[in-house]
């Protein structure tokens, strides 16, 4: 078995509580090589024994992918966590891209910015730290404009991340949004909190949102992609 695929199993009972990982995306995984700067960033949430919640690796990958495809330039992350989707973005980005990264703790600011720098992104990033809603309100009232949003925050307000990611976007910038299943929660009909209602609503508006074309990832906890017309 190769290390990959070993570490990968070994650290799945810490993941279980989040994802209960299927042998599509063990396998998916097991074709990568371990990545240091995403290593990194996993180490240094468990040295803060924090739960590792950073988006998922082939979704990681795919943020680099779709910022490097668009062409993006401007990308705005709702929620920077360890840093892990940050560095997804920031590989995407060519030398004069940049990120701005909203966080409502500056502690995990801090982090996100150590593991930036460690990853070469350090100069790429700008942390805004706080509720997303008022730096987000600061941006429109800054006139900012963004060609890619990935919206991973507290997921009652996915809804309204949804909206003010909208009125941010240049025309045709792409929206990515992780953890639309809520580890299965959005498909329980008997789990009906706030979260749940508000995740689902915010589903149903990207799959019929007239501004939107979209799309839905069902593998590890959903991510929803979309293209503002
Ligand atoms: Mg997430």
């Amino acid at each position: 078995m190769p290390e990959y695929h070993f570490r990968f199993f070994t650290v799945k009972g810490r993941l279980q509580s989040m994802h209960e990982t299927t042998n599509e995306e063990a396998y998916a995984e097991s074709l990568y090589a371990p990545d240091e700067a995403l290593e990194q960033v996993k180490k240094s949430i468990r040295q803060l024994g924090l739960q590792d919640i950073s988006v998922a690796a082939g979704y990681g990958r795919l943020l680099t992918l779709l910022v490097r495809a668009s062409r993006s330039q401007h990308v705005l992350e709702i929620g920077a966590f360890g840093g892990y989707s940050g560095i997804c973005l920031a590989r995407g980005l060519d030398e004069d891209g940049r990120l701005i990264s909203l966080e409502l703790k500056q502690e995990l600011a801090n982090l996100a910015l150590a593991n930036m720098t460690h990853a070469g992104f350090g100069k790429r990033v700008e942390y805004r730290v706080g509720e997303a809603i008022a730096q987000l309100e600061r941006l429109s009232g800054e006139a900012r404009r963004f060609d890619f949003t990935f919206i991973d925050a507290d997921k009652g307000n996915y809804p309204v991340y949804l909206e003010w990611a909208i009125r941010l976007s240049n025309p045709g910038a792409l929206i990515v949004a992780d953890n639309t299943f809520l580890r299965g929660r959005t498909l329980d009909p008997n789990r009906n909190g706030s979260s749940v209602l508000q995740v689902r609503h915010f589903n149903e508006q990207i799959a019929t949102d007239p501004r939107l074309e979209s799309t839905m990832l069902p593998a590890y906890d959903g991510l929803a992609v979309a293209r503002v017309k």
